[in-house]
């Protein structure tokens, strides 16, 4: 573990807080410039209800997959600011289908 800075923020902010205030969920990555920004209430739907700053231990960045080293902040954009912002909207989420097999073997009848 890198040695990190304390979090200056100790309060819990739920996601449903952030988006009815219109707060978006900005999302870095220790590895790479720049940050995206996503809509809480897209965040709800895949992760649920939770606290902001648990989604740095849930999310990945989208660049480089890793997930060590994601910092999560919220951001309250001006209207102004809003429109000139890129923000990565939920479209779909897909469920992989992942097989589980049993192998029966041959039952031996004769003792
Ligand atoms: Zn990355």
């Amino acid at each position: 573990m890198p040695d990190l800075p304390p979090r200056r923020r100790t309060l819990i902010v739920l996601l449903s807080w952030a988006h009815a205030r219109g707060h978006l969920v900005q999302v870095g990555c220790g590895f790479q410039a720049g940050v995206r920004y996503y809509v809480p209430d897209d965040l709800i739907r895949l992760f649920g209800d939770v606290d902001v700053q648990s989604l740095e231990r849930k999310m990945k960045c989208g660049r480089c997959g890793r997930g060590d080293n994601v910092e999560v902040d919220l951001r309250l954009p001006s209207a102004a600011e809003r429109q000139r912002m890129t923000i990565r909207r939920l479209v779909d989420i897909r469920v992989k289908r992942i097989p589980v097999w049993r192998d029966d073997a041959p039952q031996n009848s004769d003792p």
